[in-house]
């Protein structure tokens, strides 16, 4: 049985309040998590605060760009234990982590090590009223102490993410994985002590949100600034957290994200790709497609043409031959999935395919396993068109004109992502402009240059991440004025 224990000051903490880790694939305890409580919360504080005024807090910033680029190289040494370490947790197709989740974990460290390096900040010089000569610069200096609270869905890429450009920038971090995947976290305390990296730079904390690791960190005075990625609902409590003492916050939420296609597109490509973003991570992305527009002289055909792409998708765990989906994450989270099924049956969808959870083998009866779902014929008040619900599964509706789509795309408390599918430059980057989201794919979906800005509007977010974007949150920017 694997302990997970939390990491502060360059040290694994246990505690004696534990709860289970359990298998997404067959439900089995495969893990015991080492719940912080206020006392944890406080040392990891205390730990973060006295490392930034530390050896961290005075090194160069070239030491500080080695020291992450080895992070990244010690990530790729071990691949094989991070990879093992999130198909325990996530039960997710082995060719999907090893291919982005894993990779993209290595590559936080060392492009945002490299943007720092790279990026030069302001510089004015100007008259002064005496006739002389001032000069003024802009000098980034680290926020302070960064809470990192993040999800399930894409443990080690989300996390590092965060981390990656936090101690770029020079902070000091408190991780707070999710309570369904403490292993990634916690491995990489190990990778951190490995490289050299300072105690008290990277800490880790494991718990829950309300009554746990999450608020006690969240509320604790000591946090300089909140990075989060998960639910809305969840954003709102900590933003409120964070409003004590006025401290900034960086929100990456939920979605409700459409899919367009019009008749002109690339008819395959565009079956594959909403495929991919309806269906990939078993539908827990939150850049998901969960609502599918698609132009009405090839709504029948692109209608029959995703159900039997959901239809062909091997369902199983990690190393099946051919997998396609994997579980959803926890029992939990599988009845909210399967009440959303039977959600969209009583407001009259109709059922294409799926709707239900798969016979699986006696070993895997566990599991949390639920069919790749597309219902058509809802009205766009229903509840399973206006609410996220982070499953395999999508509505498909036909459209007639771009003003339509553009409407039907927008009708959503949420913004954070598009997928357009058209031939035609003119309609592409018309509906670039129009949708209101952060991130908007043309023919593609999921496809990211990491020096671009990520981030959602409306309810999906508050403020972008992403290249230069992230020294915008993992810094303060200082004027110096110099007068010669
Ligand atoms: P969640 O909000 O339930 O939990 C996320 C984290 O917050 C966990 O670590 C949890 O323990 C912690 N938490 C919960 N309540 C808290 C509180 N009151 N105070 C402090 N911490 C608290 O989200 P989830 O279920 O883990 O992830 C799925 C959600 O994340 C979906 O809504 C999805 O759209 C969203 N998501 C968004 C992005 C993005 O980039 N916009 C990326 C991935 C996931």
């Amino acid at each position: 049985m694997k302990h997970f224990r939390n990491f502060i000051n360059g040290e694994f903490v246990a505690t004696n309040k534990t709860f289970e880790n359990r298998a997404p694939v067959d439900n089995r305890v495969i893990g015991l998590v080492h719940e912080a409580g206020q006392a944890e919360v406080d040392a990891a504080v205390a730990a973060a605060r006295a490392a930034l005024h530390g050896e961290w807090g005075r090194m160069t910033v070239a030491r500080r760009v080695e020291l992450l680029h080895a992070v990244a190289d010690e990530i790729v040494r071990r691949f094989d234990d991070f990879l093992e370490a999130e198909l325990a947790d996530t039960g997710k197709p082995r060719s999907l982590a090893s291919h982005i989740d894993i990779p993209r974990g290595a590559a936080n460290f060392k492009i945002f090590a490299d943007i720092v390096k790279n990026v030069p900040t302001e510089s004015f010089e100007m008259a002064t009223p005496d006739g002389g000569t001032a000069i003024s610069y802009g000098l980034r200096s680290p926020l302070g102490v960064v809470a990192v609270v993040c999800p399930w869905n894409l443990p080690l890429l989300l996390m590092t993410w965060k981390v990656g450009p936090a101690l770029a920038c020079g902070n000091t971090v408190i991780v707070k994985p999710s309570e369904e995947t403490p292993a990634t976290a916690t491995l990489l305390g190990e990778v951190m002590a490995h490289v050299g990296i300072p105690n008290g730079v990277y800490n880790v904390l494991h718990g829950f949100g309300p009554g746990s690791a999450g608020e006690y960190l969240t509320r604790h005075p000591g946090v300089s600034g909140i990075t989060f990625t998960g639910e809305t609902r969840t954003g709102e409590a900590i933003m409120a957290a964070a409003a004590k003492g006025v401290r900034p916050v960086s929100f990456e939420l939920g979605g409700k994200n459409a899919g367009i296609v019009f008749a002109d597109a690339d008819f395959d490509k565009a079956v594959a790709g909403i495929t991919r973003s309806a269906f990939e991570n078993c539908g827990q992305v939150c850049l998901g497609t969960e609502r599918v527009y698609v132009q009405r002289p090839i709504f029948d055909r692109f209608v029959q043409a995703l159900k039997e792409k959901a239809e062909a998708l091997r369902i199983g765990p990690s190393d099946e031959p051919g997998v396609g989906l994997g579980p959803l994450i926890s029992a939990e989270h599988k009845a909210k999935v399967l009440s959303y099924y039977e959600l969209a049956r009583s407001e009259g969808a109709t059922v294409v395919t799926g709707g239900g959870a798969p016979a699986m083998p006696t070993e895997l009866a566990d599991g949390h396993w639920v069919q790749p779902t597309i219902w058509t014929g809802l009205p766009e008040s229903a509840r399973v068109i206006r609410e996220e619900i982070f499953g395999p599964c999508c509505h498909i509706a036909p459209f007639d004109t771009e003003e339509e789509a553009i409407a039907l795309a927008n009708a959503t408390d949420y913004g954070l992502a598009t997928t357009v599918w058209t031939q035609d430059l003119g309609t592409a980057h018309r509906m670039a402009r129009a949708i209101d989201v952060g991130l908007c794919w043309v023919n593609s979906w999921f496809l990211r240059d990491l020096r671009t800005a990520f981030g959602g509007s409306k309810a999906s977010g508050i403020g972008r991440e992403g290249g230069v974007h992230s020294l915008e949150f993992y810094t303060e920017l200082r004027n110096v004025m110099v007068k010669l």
